[in-house]
C-alpha cells in the first residue's frame, strides 16, 4: 500500500480540436518507485477555439475532477497543439487560436493555486509513452496524426525541446515543393499528405480522377470526401478506399523514414485521431519502412506502435510534465 506522502495527485488536460479531455493522474513522488502513473478519473468537455471558451473549458474540466476527489491536487499540466514556447506561451495553436500570446499557465495557477505546465500536445504523448514503456533511457518519437501532424521527441531519456521550445514539428517538413499549398505558407508539407486532412485530400484527388467510385457514392460529392469516410470504407474492405489508405500510409512512412535517418529512435508512437485505426495503419507503415531500409531492417526494425491509452496519452503526459515542476519540493 502506497501512503499519501509517496504519491502526487496531478491533473493533465489535453485540448483537442473538438474535445478537451482532463484526467486526474496519481503518480509516485520518486522516479525509482515501481508504481506506474495511473489515470483515476476523467472529464470530457466540448472545445471551442474562442479564447475565454477554451480557458473556461480547461477550468471547468479541472474543477470537476478536483470536486470529485478528496485528495488535494498538486499541479496541473495542459497540452496544446501548435508551437508552445519554453515560457509556456503559445505562438500558434490551431485548436485554440484564442490562447495565442496568452499566459494560460499564470491564469490557471491564479485560479487553482498550484503550479501549471503548458506544453505541446505531441510532447505530452512522447512523455506518456516513455513513462508507460518503462524506459527512462530510450529514444522515442511521438507523432500525432489528426487534422495536422504534431511531433514529440524523447532523446536518451529526456524530452528534446530545441532552442525555442518548437522542436518536433515535422508536419511542415516539405516532402514535395510542387505539392498543395499549406496554411503555413509553404507547399507540399508532410501534413498535406499524411494527416487526417491529407487522407481526405488523397481521397478527393482519387475520386476526381474516377478512381474511387464507392467512396464518391458514400460521400455524395468529391468535396464531401474526408479522412473518416476513407478509413470507414477501407475497414469495410472497399478496394478504392484501401488503395487510397495504402497511399496515405506510404506518405506517413516517407516522413517517418526521414525522421528515422535523423534520430534513430527505438520506438515510434502514433497518436492523434488516426491512431484509432490501429494495426491496419501501423502494419502498412512498418512494411513500407522495411521495404525502404532492407539493410537496416536485417539487424533491427524500429517499432511502430499506436499510442498507449489512446486519447488519454496526451492528458497523462501533460500531468507527468506538470509533476516535474514539483521535483525537489517532494515530501
Ligand atoms: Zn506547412
Amino acid at each position: 500500500m502506497v501512503s499519501d506522502e509517496q504519491i502526487r495527485n496531478v491533473i493533465g488536460v489535453d485540448v483537442g480540436g473538438t474535445k478537451t479531455l482532463a484526467a486526474r493522474v496519481v503518480l509516485p513522488v520518486s522516479e525509482s518507485s515501481a508504481m506506474q502513473p495511473e489515470v483515476q478519473d476523467r472529464e470530457l468537455v466540448g472545445s471551442s477555439s474562442h479564447e475565454q471558451a477554451v480557458l473556461s473549458q480547461i477550468e471547468i474540466a479541472a474543477a470537476a475532477l478536483i470536486d470529485r476527489s478528496d485528495q488535494q491536487v498538486d499541479a496541473i499540466g495542459v497540452g496544446l497543439a501548435g508551437f508552445i514556447g519554453r515560457d509556456g506561451i503559445a505562438r500558434s495553436a490551431p485548436n485554440a487560436a484564442g490562447l495565442i500570446g496568452l499566459d494560460v499557465g499564470a491564469a490557471l495557477s491564479a485560479r487553482f493555486g498550484v503550479p501549471v505546465a503548458i506544453d505541446n500536445d505531441a510532447n505530452c504523448v512522447a512523455v506518456a509513452a516513455q513513462s508507460l514503456f518503462g524506459t527512462r533511457t530510450g529514444s522515442i518519437l511521438a507523432i500525432t496524426l489528426g487534422t495536422g501532424i504534431g511531433g514529440g521527441i524523447v532523446l536518451d531519456g529526456d524530452l528534446y525541446r530545441g532552442a525555442n521550445g518548437f522542436a518536433g514539428e515535422p508536419g511542415h517538413m516539405v516532402i514535395n515543393p510542387a505539392g498543395p499549398e499549406c496554411p503555413c505558407g509553404q507547399r507540399g508539407c508532410w501534413e498535406r499528405y499524411a494527416s487526417g486532412s491529407g487522407l481526405g485530400w488523397l481521397g478527393r484527388t482519387a475520386a476526381a480522377a474516377g478512381l474511387a467510385d464507392v467512396v464518391l457514392a458514400r460521400a455524395g460529392s468529391v468535396e464531401g470526401i474526408d479522412g473518416e469516410i476513407i478509413t470507414e470504407l477501407m475497414q469495410e474492405g472497399d478496394t478504392g478506399a484501401s488503395r487510397i489508405f495504402a497511399e496515405f500510409a506510404g506518405y506517413v512512412a516517407l516522413g517517418l523514414a526521414n525522421l528515422i535517418l535523423l534520430l534513430d529512435p527505438e520506438v515510434i508512437v502514433i497518436g492523434g485521431g488516426l491512431a484509432a485505426v490501429g494495426d491496419e495503419l501501423t502494419a502498412l507503415v512498418q512494411q513500407d519502412l522495411v521495404d525502404r531500409f532492407p539493410a537496416a531492417s536485417r539487424d533491427r526494425t524500429v517499432k511502430i506502435l499506436s499510442a498507449p491509452l489512446g486519447p488519454e496519452a496526451g492528458a497523462l503526459g501533460a500531468a507527468l510534465l506538470a509533476s516535474e515542476l514539483l521535483a525537489g519540493s517532494g515530501s
